[in-house]
């Protein structure tokens, strides 16, 4: 005859028997499987452990409630770890998934300029020749990489400016961006084009053909 036992909710327990922690532990999971399982890679996958029943070898706590379980108690163990009955399942709970914030990656530094005439030709060159516009310059380079990722789609080119000897060895970061030609606004998505609206200063409400008319007067 089997040994069994009952846990504080009837579930029922054979020794030998596999079971699964009620308790689930997330991990971090990523790779192409696991794009294609949630469209998203990485993410955090939360599963239960599975045990085994058997009688405990010494005295242990359970891992998720504290409890002590006596040697000789049956219980759900990984050998490892040691889980009483009244934390342990026999149907295995579903995994549960936690999407990470995508990580954008930061903007590389297109080149760095030295002194007024420096900064001064790589902006005539990439204003007249290469069609950007100086959009925003910035003290700290963190705030000038905030504000570029949140220049969703466009063209961006990042510029390091060290001005010298006039202000001793100061940093100033630049961004430079490729205006949108208008035509071009339909192949923004919604979320795309509500950010743009965003950072003008603009209603985000209505539809894309609002927006982009929006967009298109400012
Ligand atoms: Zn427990």
């Amino acid at each position: 005859m089997a040994e069994i036992r009952f846990n504080a909710r009837g579930e029922q327990f054979e020794l030998g028997q596999v079971a699964w922690t009620r308790q689930l532990y997330g991990a971090l999971a990523s790779g192409s499987y696991i794009r294609q399982k949630y469209g998203q890679s990485p993410v955090i996958e939360k599963t239960p452990y599975q045990v085994k029943i058997r009688h405990a070898s010494q005295d242990w706590t359970c891992r998720t409630c504290g409890q002590k379980i006596d040697e000789g108690d049956m219980h759900g163990s990984t050998f490892y770890d040691h889980y009483c009955l009244d934390c342990v399942t026999r149907s295995k709970p579903e995994t549960e998934v936690e999407f990470l914030k995508p990580e954008v990656a930061p903007i590389k530094l297109y080149r760095t300029t030295k002194g007024f005439e420096e900064d001064a030709a790589l902006r005539a060159d990439l204003e007249t020749k290469q069609g950007y516009k100086l959009y925003a310059v910035f003290d700290i380079p963190e705030e000038a990489q905030e504000v570029a990722k949140q220049l969703a789609g466009q063209d961006i080119k990042f510029v390091k400016h060290i001005s010298t000897p006039e202000t001793g060895e100061h940093q100033t970061w630049e961004i430079y961006a490729k205006p949108i030609p208008q035509a071009d606004l339909y192949w923004y998505s919604i979320s795309e084009l509500k950010q743009m609206c965003r950072q003008r200063g603009l209603s985000t409400e209505g539809s894309k053909e609002q927006l982009i008319t929006r967009l298109k007067r400012a």
